[in-house]
């Protein structure tokens, strides 16, 4: 949250200011004019740990990335969800976007907290596993790989992190 944005009404474009506002009070920006609040929450995501057995190992499919600020480090599909999406169909998106793939979408498996560009996030992350399709690369990622649950490669975000050391502690490992 930088208190330099929302200077100017997204309704009236006066001047805003950041200002204690709600119940309990925090600081949001206020427009000093219409008294709109542009309201500031964590951003959420939705991702999908994608698994499978192979004879008495878990293993997990991830995405190496080709861009942004975790380039060359391994995710799992997902993203951030649009105001008009529904969790489960946004995920499903993600996982065809990113991978190729439609995943059927198992057990919560957490919410996560998380920094994205300077935000913080919640990352809320399911289990799946494939309903069809072959996992390719495709947008931001440029190599798919499974790996066993415990011998995965360097993890772009601390969430995904956390998510694959606490489906390993679920499955005893
Ligand atoms: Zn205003």
């Amino acid at each position: 949250m930088n208190r330099d944005d929302w200077r100017y009404c997204p309704r009236c474009a006066e001047h805003s200011e950041w200002r204690d506002a709600g119940h309990p009070p925090s600081l949001q920006p206020v427009c000093q004019s219409c008294g709109f609040v542009a309201w500031q929450n964590l951003k959420p995501s939705v991702e999908a740990l994608i698994v499978r057995d192979d004879g008495s190992v878990t293993q997990v499919l991830l995405g190496r990335l080709g861009m942004g600020p975790g380039k060359g480090r391994w995710d799992i599909p997902g993203g951030f969800l649009n105001a008009d999406d529904r969790l489960h169909d946004a995920l499903r998106r993600e996982c065809l976007r990113e991978m190729g793939v439609d995943v059927a979408i198992g057990e919560l498996l957490g919410v996560f907290e998380d920094e994205f560009a300077g935000s913080r996030i919640i990352s809320i992350i399911y289990v799946c596993r494939i309903a069809s399709g072959e996992p390719r690369a495709a947008d931001i990622v440029d190599e798919v790989a499974w790996f066993p649950i415990d011998q995965t490669p360097e993890i772009a975000y601390p969430a995904v992190r956390d998510a694959l050391a606490s489906l390993r502690e679920r499955i005893g490992r």
